[in-house]
């Protein structure tokens, strides 16, 4: 029997958890919940799941959800605030923690979990992209186990020598290739691009997710990010990571070794199985996703990155190579114009703009501890948001 917290259980990734965790009753236990909105959702999967502690983000939330679970007569308990977030993480009841919070926000709660040696099922990219030294460092002194959630990482987690040491060139490895299905504008006429709306850039053809991940594979961001995360789990060099365009995300992502030996893992773009694989690691166990079938499937098409039409890819691994300064602000400049790309402040094409910006005006700085992945992420989401004020909203009158 596991026993989990799952922070952001409102989210695309908790809601899929819980399904497969639904699936397994015998073997996992929900102590923790957690969300910052959404009230009347995490109501209900506290009815269902009967969690030992719910956290919410507002004291207003807080109350009015414990009100309501006591009179339901379910004996969860409400807490509140960033640091209930670290507190349910860290709790010593517990072994795993599914950290599947969006963004920046998720990385205190989900060093929390690796400081406490727990096993970490790892959904948050941001975290891992903008505190690799931290959290990789927390994780060895601990003595905590991180498995990848992100599709492609889990791919290649499953495709890499099981039990290695000694890096990846000591294992043979030569290359490894992250497969990107190219977002909804993969086909897109370029000079159509400015014009596209918030609605348009979430509507992924192959997955259903959250929408900042959603406007990220659009730009290929969320590409971006993913070599960085692929850097810091698998200690691999930035020109070792590739990504290939493969329009049907059927096969989530490749290990090329030295004798040309290409090991891919392949599945129906489906987040339970890596959720899955991950909660049950080393075992296999139901995930609830539809098995593959090949012969329907019929084609599978690789390509090259256009890098005019997906600017975002060239800016991430500018960054990793400049350093994790130049990382953090990365990753702060994209939550800020992801975000106001969707309340319409700027448009689709002012995302990479803006970022570019900003890491041309951010300093270098020294990251060694969490306060200084901090402070360079609010210096850089200052800078982010005097970008966007001087931008206009597409279709804006001049
Ligand atoms: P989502 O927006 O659907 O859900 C986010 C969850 O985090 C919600 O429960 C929300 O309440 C909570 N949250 C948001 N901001 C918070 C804050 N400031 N404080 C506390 N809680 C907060 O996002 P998602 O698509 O489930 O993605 C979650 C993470 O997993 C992201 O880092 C994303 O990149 C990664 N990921 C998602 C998918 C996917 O298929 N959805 C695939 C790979 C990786
Ligand atoms: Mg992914």
């Amino acid at each position: 029997m596991r026993r989990l917290t799952i922070l952001g259980s409102t989210g695309s990734i908790g809601v899929s958890t819980l399904d497969v965790v639904a699936r397994n009753p015998d073997d996992f236990e929900v102590l923790a919940l957690t969300a910052r909105s959404r009230l009347d959702f995490l109501h209900e999967q506290c009815l269902r799941f009967r969690p030992r502690y719910a956290v919410i983000a507002g004291e207003t939330d807080g109350a009015d959800l414990q009100g309501r679970l006591r009179a339901a007569g379910c004996p969860t308990e409400v807490l509140c605030g960033i640091q209930a977030l670290e507190q349910v993480a860290a709790l010593p009841e517990i072994d795993t923690v599914m950290a599947a919070i969006v963004g920046i926000a998720g990385l205190r709660p989900t060093l929390a979990a690796a400081r406490a040696g727990k096993r970490v099922l790892l959904a948050n990219k941001e975290a891992l992209v903008t505190a690799g030294g931290v959290l990789m460092a927390a994780v060895r002194d601990s003595g905590a186990e991180l498995l990848p959630i992100d599709s492609e990482h889990n791919a290649i987690f499953q495709c890499l020598p099981q039990g290695g040491s000694g890096g990846m060139v000591a294992s043979g490895v030569r290359r490894i290739l992250l497969t990107a299905s190219g977002g909804p504008f993969r086909a897109t006429p370029l000079a159509r691009l400015a014009a596209v709306t918030p609605e348009q850039a979430v509507a992924h053809p192959n997955w259903s997710m959250g929408r900042k991940i959603s406007v990220d594979s659009a730009t290929m961001m969320n590409k971006g990010l993913e070599v960085i995360e692929a850097h810091w789990l698998f200690g691999a060099a930035p020109g070792m990571i590739e990504v290939v365009v493969h329009p049907q995300s059927v096969v989530h992502s490749l290990v090329e070794y030295e004798d040309g030996s290409v090991l891919a893992q392949l599945g129906n773009p489906d987040m339970r199985t890596p959720i899955a694989h991950a909660l049950a690691y080393p075992r296999r166990m139901p995930s609830g996703a539809a098995f593959l079938e090949l012969a329907s499937v019929g084609q599978l098409q690789f390509e090259a990155v256009d890098n005019g039409r997906f600017p975002c890819l060239r800016l991430a691994y500018e960054a990793l190579r400049s350093g994790p300064a130049s990382v953090i602000a990365l990753n702060a400049a994209n939550e800020v114009a992801v975000e106001a790309f969707l309340d319409r402040r700027i448009g689709y094409l002012d995302i990479a703009s803006v970022i570019e910006s900003v890491l041309g005006r951010s300093p270098g700085a020294t990251v060694s501890v969490l306060e200084d992945v901090e402070r360079c992420d609010t210096q850089a989401r200052r800078l982010a948001w005097d970008e966007v004020a001087v931008r206009r909203p597409a279709g804006a009158m001049s």
